[in-house]
């Protein structure tokens, strides 16, 4: 049978049976029926992820009748969202209410609850991942049974707001949103040899702070978000975002990478190039549109959490392995932060982190340039995104997350009989 689903870098295919509830009462229905059944059970988001976490084995579970917010407090900012909502419609709706997520990753595609299930983040010293703003969330389990989950239960909290989909499906969250708030961004090239001895203090000074370092150059583009007040309206004008944003960064970056991939040897000179074209920016913006940008061309993507104190010599030890062999990478390595938290599985559980994450064009061979990134994390207990590429199994992963006994003791209670597993959870998680 031909693959009918697809992830979004085009890594991971399947044939399942697509099933569409149209409301959590069918949704749960639906889930208890198949467990009954013997079948197995993904809920399945945007398709984003990159590893086979969203990869359905028998049955997908598609949320997309499940979108829109059912209640909004804006003195409390808690904003009760059905868990198919995709980011961009959540984003808009939000900020038609005054209110705005505290951070947002680089894109909007996923659903909310795709995007907490891997633990997706952005970056800020003092902004953990997007887990965190989950007040609450309701689970239906294998058995049909359908369970608010919030602090009062510190167990099943600690393990459902970053789920993997392996305990249920989710069907609705609170979130704890802040009122809507605006972000000058300032981006500017810069020189590796520069930021690296500066980049905890760069860190800690402001809201958000990422920095892209392009391969076998010593160049990088830096990016620093911070709070302006509601009067400040620099925009970037339309020409310019669609130069920078699509044309440059989507339609001739594609175009080079597409021309490339028969020119190994080109792609380092040509990332000197890459880098010469951004120039120094600066706008200001409603948060979510300062934090997400389109992204056209496709794929691969392997990122790793690693105590922030590391990301100096994680990065210096890549920057030594590409010169040394003269590795084919086309894409910018992205570096980013963020605080700790106490969700089980999350990468930045007890953890205050940088983020480095390698890319590689879709059609070029990533593999000794992924394999030699995950070495050099390992050197410093980096625990890998779980929506992005890595070779780690359970047992590894069992010495990286001090909760996964615990987690796993939540899975076997919620699904002892493994209706949403599938064989990247058998993998992370054990059978
Ligand atoms: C171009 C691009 C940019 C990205 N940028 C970032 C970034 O800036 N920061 C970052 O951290 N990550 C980033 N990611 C990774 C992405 O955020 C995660 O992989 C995310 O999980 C994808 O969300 P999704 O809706 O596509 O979920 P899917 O990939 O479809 O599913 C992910 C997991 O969520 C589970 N799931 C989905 N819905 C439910 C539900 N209702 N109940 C229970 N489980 C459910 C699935 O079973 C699966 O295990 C990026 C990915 C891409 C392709």
């Amino acid at each position: 049978m031909s693959a009918t689903w697809t992830n979004w870098a085009g890594t991971v295919t399947a044939s399942p049976e697509v099933l569409r509830p149209r409301t959590p009462e069918a949704l749960a229905e639906t889930v208890r029926d198949a467990a009954a059944r013997g079948r197995r059970v993904k809920p399945v988001g945007s398709s984003h992820s990159f590893t086979a976490v969203a990869q359905p084995a028998d049955l997908q579970l598609s949320l997309e009748h499940l979108t829109g917010i059912v209640s909004a407090d804006r003195e409390t900012g808690r904003v009760r969202v059905l868990a198919g909502t995709p980011l961009r419609l959540l984003n808009q709706a939000l900020d038609l209410l005054g209110l705005a997520m505290p951070n947002l990753g680089d894109i909007d595609a996923q659903t909310i609850s795709g995007a907490l299930s891997t633990g997706t983040h952005g970056t800020g010293a003092t902004l953990p991942g997007l887990s965190a703003g989950i007040a609450g969330l309701r689970l239906v389990t294998p058995d049909g049974s359908s369970r608010w989950i919030d602090a009062s239960d510190p167990e099943l909290f600690g393990a459902a707001r970053l789920g993997l989909g392996a305990l249920g499906v989710i069907t609705e969250l609170e979130l704890a949103c802040l009122p809507a708030y605006r972000l000058r961004a300032v981006e500017r090239p810069d020189s590796l040899d520069t930021v690296l001895p500066r980049i905890q203090e760069l860190f800690d000074a402001h809201r958000h702070f990422e920095m892209y370092w392009f391969p076998g150059t010593r160049r990088v583009q830096t990016k620093a978000n911070d709070l302006v007040d509601d009067s400040v309206d620099e925009p970037l004008a339309p020409w310019r975002r669609r130069l920078d944003d699509e044309f440059l960064s989507n339609t001739v970056f594609g175009a080079a990478n597409r021309l490339l991939t028969g020119v190994p040897r080109a792609v380092l000179p040509f990332n000197e190039i890459a880098a010469r074209v951004l120039t120094e920016r600066t706008y200001t913006g409603p948060s979510h549109e300062v934090f997400c940008t389109p992204r056209t061309v496709r794929f691969l993507e392997s990122e790793y959490a690693v105590p922030r104190e590391a990301v100096a010599d994680v990065l210096t030890d890549l920057a030594a392995w590409v010169e040394r062999r003269r590795e084919p990478v086309s894409f910018p390595v992205e570096v980013r932060v963020a605080a700790p938290d106490d969700i089980w599985l999350s990468t930045g559980y007890e953890r205050a982190n940088a983020y480095i994450a390698v890319h590689q064009y879709h059609r070029a061979d990533h593999r000794e340039y992924f394999a030699a990134f995950e070495d050099i994390a390992a050197a410093h207990a980096g625990r890998p995104h779980w929506g992005k590429m890595h070779r780690l199994g359970a047992d590894e992963l069992a010495g990286l997350y001090p909760r996964m006994t615990d987690f796993r003791a939540v899975r076997d209670r919620l699904d002892p009989d493994r209706v949403l597993a599938n064989d990247y959870l058998t993998r992370v998680l054990g059978a």
